[in-house]
């Protein structure tokens, strides 16, 4: 049995800062993250173990003044840092770079646009309703864009009235090429006339994965998908991975490959070439368990 972890997954340099960043500021004292620092559990237990405290925002309203609080890479609304300002709260920005160009962006539009009374215009973002990052973009619009999920939505958006459409950093190409072409398509029958913009604002870090991620996939018997449930990216590449590969298994933990039937696939071949991959918020070292867990299996059998 060959064993192999796919050299493109784990986490995306956006992520890997942020976590570094607060590996550094625990060495200077106590530490508090706003929401897990990354959708994985075992990463967030390794952190917390370190000191990091993970908390909400019910609880940034009560921390004393002086508290440190580590914003993640996903970013936030402009209202995090009045509250943090107003407390007294030292806020460690680790916002992705990627992130904070495209809340500038979208408050840039908004700014421009927010008078245009005679025909109000609206900013919608292609993203996932209530995820951090789409919370921090609608932030940049005092909470006044919408949010459009996929082209089945389409009602949501006036097409008599100006379009600014942008796209959360982690959702697919083809999604949002299917999206644009959908609100063409409904203005030419509504009014031919509206202004439509659209921004490609998607991270090639993660869009540049899927295709990696299908090779690798497609070159293994069988893939071990390692990702955290939470996490909307992990959700969204194992589908891919899966489209590839239909023997690919999601696993969050190497103790869930224990029930795994690895023995099925071994008479297809006599040497099972097993991959493992992940999400962008995928740590190496828990790959390196699952291949680990994966190893301590195939030697049980044989
Ligand atoms: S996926 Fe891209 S935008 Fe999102 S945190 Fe990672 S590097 Fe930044």
């Amino acid at each position: 049995m060959q064993v192999t972890i796919d050299e493109h997954s784990g986490f995306c340099f956006g992520v890997t800062s942020a976590i570094r960043t607060a590996e550094k500021e625990l060495q200077n004292g106590a530490l508090c993250c706003l929401g897990d620092i990354v959708h994985n559990g075992q990463e967030v237990a390794r952190l917390e173990q370190l000191g990091l405290q993970t908390i909400d925002y019910d609880d940034l309203r009560t921390l004393p003044c002086g508290s440190r609080v580590l914003l993640r890479a996903h970013g936030e609304p402009p209202s995090t840092y009045w509250i943090a300002r107003r407390r007294k709260i030292d806020i460690i920005d680790a916002t992705c770079p990627v992130v904070k160009k495209l809340q500038d962006r979208i408050r840039a539009c908004y700014e421009l646009h927010k008078n245009d009374e005679a025909l109000p215009p609206q900013i919608v973002i292609y993203g996932q309703p209530g995820h951090a990052e789409v919370i921090g973009l609608q932030g940049q619009t005092n909470d006044t864009a919408i949010v459009v999920e996929s082209a089945d939505q389409l009602d949501r958006i006036d097409m008599t009235r100006p379009i600014y459409l942008f796209s959360q950093t982690t959702k697919s190409v083809e999604g949002f090429q299917t999206l644009i072409e959908a609100i063409k398509k409904a203005i030419s029958h509504q009014s031919p006339a509206v202004n439509f913009e659209y921004h490609d604002t998607i991270c090639r870090n993660v869009a540049n994965r899927v295709q990696q991620l299908q090779d690798f996939a497609r070159s293994q018997d069988i893939v071990f998908f390692v990702g955290g449930k939470k996490s909307s990216n992990a959700k969204v590449l194992y589908n891919h991975c899966l489209a590839a590969n239909p023997n690919t298994v999601f696993v969050s933990a190497p103790e869930e490959v224990e029930s795994l039937q690895l023995s099925e696939f071994s008479h297809q071949n006599s040497e099972l070439k097993v991959g493992i991959c992940g999400a962008t918020s995928t740590p190496l070292w828990l790959m390196e368990s699952v291949r680990d867990a994966i190893t301590a299996i195939a030697n049980k059998q044989s």
